[in-house]
């Protein structure tokens, strides 16, 4: 069984503070909120920049959170308008290579990810109502709850990447 969450991640995260024991729907309102968020983190910095060690740059990253986002919406929709609950892990590089991040500006990383971030908050508030259950792969049962606090803490651990990035 793979690790994840605050077994993989220490609680509080080890690197970026994140509480895992914050509620599903605080992480649904936080996530909600990241479009403010995102914008203060990035205002007045290079989307190209990343750390002299390398990794992703602020806008790669901008791109990311959007795209793991909008993937679990999926994934959550599947379960709910479809019936399959099963999903599997996907490669964040690979998407990062074929959706080509590197050239995306980081304005419009930003306005994408915000869309993505208000839709996952509809459908993720809507999946706990419900209390939807999907079968991850490697994970087992991700309950919504999982979803919403897993996801939140991608977005948030990203936010301390970036704020990383800027002092470095
Ligand atoms: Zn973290």
């Amino acid at each position: 069984m793979e690790q994840w969450g605050a077994a993989l991640y220490g609680d509080p995260c080890r690197e970026c503070g994140f509480d895992w024991a914050l509620t599903p729907r605080e992480a649904v309102e936080w996530v909600a909120g990241w479009g403010p968020r995102v914008e203060a983190a990035t205002r007045d910095v290079e989307g190209g920049r990343r750390r002299p060690e390398g990794g992703w740059s602020v806008a790669e990253y901008v791109s990311h959170v959007g795209d793991n986002l909008r993937q679990w919406t999926e994934r959550v929709q599947s379960a709910r308008l479809a019936g399959e609950r099963d999903v599997a892990g996907y490669d964040p590089d690979a998407l990062a290579a074929a959706r080509g991040y590197a050239t995306l500006p980081l304005a419009v990383a930003v306005w994408s990810s915000t869309l993505a971030a208000v839709t996952w908050a509809d459908v993720v508030g809507r999946a706990l109502d419900e209390g939807v259950e999907l079968r991850h792969a490697t994970r087992g049962i991700q309950r919504a709850a999982d979803v919403a606090r897993n996801n939140c803490h991608d977005a948030h651990h990203h936010l301390w990447d970036i704020r990383r990035i800027r002092r470095s």
